[in-house]
């Protein structure tokens, strides 16, 4: 067997431990004779995975009993809606931060439902960025205030929790949540897309705050229902049984590892070492402000875009994968997650050094 790296914004490289667990426990899990993906959701054995995988959720990021924590389907794109048919209530209107490509998707599925005032956006510079606070136009009377504290195509991340006062602060952590140390207490809810730190796509971590519940727009489907997902465990439909063992699986794993603090020093640290290479190699540059670059996509450019595709061919050889990014930003992507080693980002380094000594 040979793994590559996986460089891919997601569906991302998993713990190849993780892989090796889900293989053994494949035909037969723990004597039961059957798989995971065969077993009723209301058995006892998958009520324990469930909620082994809740509670190993609840420890590693710190989430008290005042938050609900909910396992659902649709990936992250369907809480953009989701997410203003629970919260907005009477007020109908809700602040949003532009600072990328995923914010801007929710925004404008936001808007379908009610008034989104856009507190922010740094738009104008093509997203390197992100806006000063002191400058956000927040409104008192919103909702919730919402913004992606990581842009994953843009390779763009917030250094700061938004003070958001009494408004509810909602963030779309698909690409962040688990990364780093978090302080959950200041956020009324918390979204992530499972498919790059958490397990595979399609189930969606939900964290909510249990006063923001019961507020929901009378029309809302019932399964995008916060209220009625946690009054039913997540299980008011046939939950997304296996990508819900698996992330339990990756929770122990990141237990195993040391927690979100541990993982945090490693991520920092697989980050630095790459964004040091980009910025002092002539053939390579990220265009983030260095302040806000990402620790988990780090885009770059090669000076001449004629390499580009000679670049991926020697990467693909390498078996270093899925290094082209995003069609609506071009030039390269590393996404670098939890499950990347960083003998993963040692070995793109290397080949990135060798590239520009041959080519560049
Ligand atoms: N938000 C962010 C920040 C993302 O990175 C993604 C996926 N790349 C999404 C939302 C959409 O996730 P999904 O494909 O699970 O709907």
């Amino acid at each position: 067997m040979s793994r590559a790296y996986n460089f891919c914004a997601g569906p991302a490289t998993l713990p190849e431990q993780v892989l090796l667990q889900a293989r053994d426990e494949m035909l037969d899990w723990r004597g039961t004779g059957m798989s995971v993906m065969e077993m009723s959701h209301r058995s006892d054995e998958f009520v324990e995975i469930a909620e082994t995988a809740e509670q190993d959720v609840r420890d590693l990021a710190g989430i008290s009993d005042d938050y609900a924590v909910l396992f659902m389907q649709g990936g992250a794109s369907s809480q953009f809606a989701t997410v203003p048919l629970n919260l907005l209530g009477n007020s109908a209107s809700a602040d949003y931060v532009n600072t990328g490509i995923w914010s801007e998707k929710a925004i404008a599925e936001a808007r379908r439902y009610g008034d989104v005032n856009v507190v922010a956006s740094s738009a104008g510079c093509g997203f390197t960025t992100v806006p000063d606070q002191t400058g956000w136009k927040t409104r008192a009377d919103a909702a919730y205030l919402h913004y992606t504290p990581n842009e994953t195509i843009g390779g763009l991340e917030f250094d700061f929790v938004p003070d958001s006062g009494k408004v509810p602060l909602v963030a779309d952590m698909s690409s962040s949540m688990l990364s780093c140390p978090v302080d959950v207490s200041k956020f009324g809810l918390i979204y992530a897309g499972a498919q790059k730190n958490i397990g595979p796509s399609g189930l969606v971590v939900v964290i909510v705050r249990k006063d923001l519940l019961g507020k929901a727009h009378v029309k809302i489907p019932t399964m995008m229902n916060y209220q009625v997902m946690a009054d039913n465990a997540s299980m008011f439909n046939t939950p997304a049984t296996y990508s819900w063992y698996l992330t339990g699986l990756v929770f122990k794993w990141l237990k195993d590892q040391g927690g979100v603090s541990a993982i945090g020093e490693l991520n920092a640290r697989k980050a630095k070492k790459l964004y040091h290479f980009i910025d002092t190699n002539p053939l390579y540059s990220n265009p983030i402000d260095p302040r806000f670059r990402s620790r988990m996509n780090v885009p770059f450019i090669l000076a001449d875009e004629a390499l580009n595709s000679a670049f991926l061919k020697g990467a693909d050889e390498r078996q270093l994968l899925n290094l082209k990014g995003h069609r609506s930003v071009g030039g390269m992507r590393a996404s670098i997650y939890n499950a990347m080693p960083e003998a993963g980002v040692d070995a793109l380094i290397f080949y990135m050094a060798e590239f520009a000594k041959e080519r560049g």
